[in-house]
């Protein structure tokens, strides 16, 4: 490992697999706590619980790393947020001396910095719908320098088989350069390399899809799929587990078409980051819709890229051509 990188990579494997234990506590405890943000995804306890927790831990061994998060506090004063505060705060006091209700919001506001030369970006519950219905989701933390992603981390609480040796869920880390590897969540196990597959053909790779039908286009997807002739049926999966999966060579490729009622929606930088870099160091391959490496200099969103498609390397050029026959 690179040593300006290994307290980076400490803290960041060790802040996931806590995120990790908070937000299996939410799940089991209060399941059916859930509000709706303004956008209409489910946000839950979790995620915010998780947001505060990452972001006062950064500030405390980073404190000049700007966080670069999905949510805002703004949800939580509205109507609810009292109840919400109640919830969070037994699930921060165990890791900090004090907490009170006005540092969980301005901690939850840390995560609201604009990327810079160098900045962290978090998904603190990506897949809120499969979060909510007890399928995958992920804790998601990248850090960013140059435009590039240097360390990702995902926790993904509920992966194990057939796609991991882990009846836990896995951690999985991604350090540029330096390869992607996974461990079983509360182990003491070292970390297992990861490695794409080899499949060069439609007949024996597997697609992972979007359980929900409505983060993408289902016709343009089914179209694409036609073009390319697969054989085996594609499997449904929440968030960036999918990443993790074609990482550990257990699928082969995933496609992100923009959604019918939002053609113009740019993906989330932390809905990206820490995925894409697991991939890629695990020797796959990652790019928009018109096969262009993505740019994480525009902003929170990928603002100059088009939709996502994940290979393991060896699909990648016939999973693009197949899209010419799609109407994007
Ligand atoms: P998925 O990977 O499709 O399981 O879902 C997780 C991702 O969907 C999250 O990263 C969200 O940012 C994204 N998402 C949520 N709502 C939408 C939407 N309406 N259209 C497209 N993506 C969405
Ligand atoms: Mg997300």
């Amino acid at each position: 490992m690179m040593d300006w990188k290994r307290s980076e990579i400490a803290f960041a494997l060790e802040v996931v697999e806590q995120a990790c234990v908070i937000a299996e506590t939410v799940r089991r405890e209060m399941a059916s706590s859930v509000m709706e943000k303004k956008d209409l995804s489910p946000v839950t306890v979790a995620d915010f619980a998780i947001q505060a927790f990452i972001a006062k831990k950064l500030a405390e061994q980073f404190p000049d790393d700007p966080l670069v998060a999905e949510e805002s506090s703004e949800a939580l004063r509205e109507k609810g947020g009292a109840e919400i505060l109640k919830r969070i705060k037994p699930l921060l006091t165990p890791h900090f001396p004090k907490v009170f209700d006005e540092d969980i919001a301005a901690w939850i506001d840390r995560g609201q910095q604009s990327p810079s030369r160098r900045f962290w970006t978090l998904d603190p519950i990506d897949g809120t719908k499969g979060f909510i219905r007890g399928d995958q989701y992920a804790v998601a933390l990248a850090l960013l320098v140059n435009h590039e992603v240097e360390i990702g981390v995902l926790g993904c609480p509920h992966l194990g088989q057939p796609f991991f040796e882990s009846s836990t869920g896995v951690l999985t880390i991604a350090v540029k350069g330096k390869g992607s590897a996974y461990r079983a969540l509360k182990s003491h196990d070292t970390f297992v390399p990861m490695r794409v597959s080899s499949f060069a053909s439609t007949e024996e790779a597997v697609l992972l899809r979007s359980y929900e039908a409505s983060h993408t286009s289902s016709t343009k997807t089914s179209e694409w799929m036609n073009a390319l002739k697969f054989t085996k049926p594609p499997v449904l999966m929440d968030s960036l587990a999918k990443y993790a999966v074609v990482a550990n060579g257990k699928a082969d490729l995933l496609v992100r078409f923009p959604s019918r009622t939002q053609p113009l929606r740019r993906e989330c930088i932390w809905d990206q980051a820490a995925g894409a870099l697991l991939v890629e160091e695990a020797g796959g391959k990652v790019t928009d819709l018109d096969g262009k490496a993505f740019d994480y200099s525009a902003g929170c969103r990928l603002e100059r890229n088009r939709g996502v498609l994940v290979t393991n390397g060896h699909l990648h050029q016939q999973a693009l051509n197949a899209l010419g026959g799609v109407s994007l």
